[in-house]
C-alpha cells in the first residue's frame, strides 16, 4: 500500500470487514487531547485493537493508568526525569517502561500496524518518521512536523510503501472529499476555520487579549499550544502548509474560509464547477474514528449530526488584516524551501512565551514574521536536505526567536 497521496484515490477499500483484534495500534502522545479522544474510541471498540505503545512528555501517572487501562506492552515518557516514576506505577503489571526521545522512537518502532501522531510540536518529526521508515499507516494529528519537513515525511513514506492519514479535521475532510473524483480534476481545496476566541475582536482588544482569553476556544477543546494558534488563525496557517504537502497541491489553490459554526470541515472544487464538501460535529473524534479504521468505517463514533436544530451555517472571508498570521503563513509557503521551517519553529517558540505572559498577543505573529526575515538575512531558509539539517534550521530558528524575544522584553521594560 503506498502513501495515500495520489495512490490510494485508485484502490478500492477492502471487502472484508475488520475482525476482532485486527489491528494493532501505537498512541504516541496518549495523555493529550488527541490521544484522550483516541483512547475513547478505543475503549468502546476494544475487540479490534490491540494497543502496542502508549506514550506521553511527562506525566506518567496518566500514562500508566492509560498503559494499564488499554493493556499496552510499553510505555515510554519523553522526559529522563520521570522513568522512575513510571517504571514504579507499572511495577508487576508485565508492562516495559521506557524514557527519553529514544524510547518514544521506540515505541514508533514497535510493530504496531497503525500508530497516531498525537505528539504536539515539532517534537513529533523523528517519531513521526520512526513509523514511517517501517511503512505503518500513521494517523498524523501532528501538523508542525508536516511545516517543519513537509517534502521530506511525503518522500520517506513513498520510499517505505507507508501510509498517511489526515487526521487534522480539515485535512481529513479533504481526504474522505477527494474520494469523490479524479485528482486532475480538482480545482480548488477550502479549509474551513472557525475563526476562534476573538472572530469578532477589534485589533486594539485583541492586542490586550491575555492568555486565558485565548484559551477559551467556542467550539473546540484541544491541548494548549493548538488553542493559542486557533486564537491568531496560525493554526490555518499551519494547515495551508499541511494542506499542500499531503495533497499535493500549489499553494494557490489552498483557501481559507470562515465558518464560525465548525460543522463544515473542508471543501473540495472540481473543475466542473461542483463543491463538495465534509460536515461533522466539531469533535476529533470523527476523523480520529475515520483513520483508525481506515480504509473500513466503524459504526456511529458520535450521534448524528442535526442540521435542524443547527439551523444556520455561515461563512465569511477571513480578515488579513486582523489576522496577519494567515498572510505571513501563506507567504512562507509560498517562499518554499526552509521557510515553513522557520515559521514553526518561530511560532512555537512565540506561542510558549505568550503562555508564559512573556509576550503578548499581537506580539505572537509580529515575533515570527521578524524572525523569518532575520533567517532570510542569516541564510536559513535553505532547502532542508534531510531530517538533521530540518532539525538543524528549526533548532537556530528557535534561537533566533529566543534573541528576538529578549530584544522585545527589554524594549518593554
Ligand atoms: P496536547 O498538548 O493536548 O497533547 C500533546 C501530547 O504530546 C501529550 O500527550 C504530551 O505529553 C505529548 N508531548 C508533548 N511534548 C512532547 C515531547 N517533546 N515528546 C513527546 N511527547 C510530547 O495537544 P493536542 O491538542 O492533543 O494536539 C496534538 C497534535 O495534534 C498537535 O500537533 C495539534 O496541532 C494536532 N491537532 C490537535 C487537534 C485537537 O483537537 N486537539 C486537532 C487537530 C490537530
Ligand atoms: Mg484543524
Amino acid at each position: 500500500m503506498g502513501c495515500w497521496s495520489g495512490e490510494v484515490m485508485s484502490v478500492s477499500a477492502p471487502a472484508s470487514k475488520l475482525e476482532p483484534a485486527e489491528r494493532s495500534v501505537t498512541l504516541l502522545g496518549a495523555t493529550g487531547s488527541i490521544g484522550t479522544s483516541t483512547i475513547d474510541l478505543l475503549v468502546r471498540g476494544k475487540a479490534r485493537y490491540r494497543v502496542q505503545a502508549v506514550t506521553a512528555s511527562r506525566n506518567a501517572a496518566a500514562l500508566a493508568r492509560i498503559a494499564r487501562m488499554v493493556g499496552a506492552r510499553f510505555a515510554a515518557v519523553a522526559d529522563p526525569s520521570c522513568y522512575a516514576e513510571l517504571k514504579e506505577a507499572l511495577a508487576g503489571t508485565g508492562i516495559a517502561a521506557g524514557a527519553g526521545e529514544g524510547a518514544i522512537i521506540e515505541a514508533a518502532r514497535r510493530p504496531a500496524d497503525w500508530v497516531m501522531v498525537g505528539i504536539a510540536g515539532a517534537a513529533g518529526l523523528r517519531p513521526t518518521l520512526a513509523a514511517i521508515e517501517r511503512g505503518a499507516i500513521v494517523a498524523l494529528a501532528n501538523k508542525e512536523c508536516l511545516v517543519c519537513a513537509g517534502a521530506l515525511i511525503m518522500r520517506r513514506a513513498r520510499e517505505a510503501g507507508a501510509t498517511v492519514l489526515p487526521v487534522d479535521s480539515e485535512h481529513n475532510a479533504v481526504f474522505q472529499v477527494l474520494g469523490a473524483g479524479r485528482r486532475e480534476d480538482v480545482r480548488r481545496v477550502i479549509l474551513t476555520a472557525s475563526g476562534g476566541p476573538f472572530r469578532t475582536w477589534s485589533i486594539e482588544a485583541m492586542r490586550a487579549a491575555t492568555p486565558d482569553q485565548a484559551l477559551r476556544h467556542p467550539n473546540w477543546s484541544m491541548g494548549q499550544k493548538i488553542t493559542i494558534d486557533s486564537a491568531t488563525m496560525m493554526n490555518k496557517g499551519l494547515e495551508l502548509v499541511e494542506a499542500h504537502h499531503l495533497f499535493g497541491l500549489d499553494p494557490a489553490q489552498i483557501e481559507v474560509l470562515v465558518h464560525p459554526q465548525s460543522i463544515v470541515h473542508g471543501l473540495v472544487e472540481f473543475r466542473d464547477g461542483s463543491l463538495l464538501a465534509q460536515l461533522g460535529p466539531h469533535d476529533m473524534r470523527v476523523p480520529i474514528a475515520h483513520c483508525l479504521a481506515w480504509p473500513d468505517r466503524i459504526d456511529g463514533a458520535l450521534p448524528p449530526l442535526d442540521l435542524a436544530r443547527i439551523g444556520t451555517l455561515g461563512f465569511e472571508a477571513p480578515d488579513l488584516a486582523r489576522f496577519p498570521a494567515l498572510r505571513v503563513a501563506r507567504a512562507a509557503l509560498e517562499a518554499g524551501g526552509g521557510a515553513p521551517t522557520v515559521l514553526n519553529a518561530a511560532n512555537e517558540v512565540a506561542v510558549a512565551a505568550f503562555i508564559a505572559r512573556r509576550l503578548g498577543f499581537a506580539e505572537i505573529v509580529a515575533l515570527v514574521e521578524r524572525a523569518l526575515d532575520a533567517a532570510h538575512r542569516r541564510g536559513l531558509v535553505r532547502d532542508p536536505q534531510n531530517v538533521d539539517d530540518a532539525l538543524a534550521i528549526d533548532h537556530n530558528s528557535r534561537s533566533l526567536a529566543g534573541d528576538l524575544l529578549l530584544e522585545i522584553a527589554v524594549k518593554a521594560s
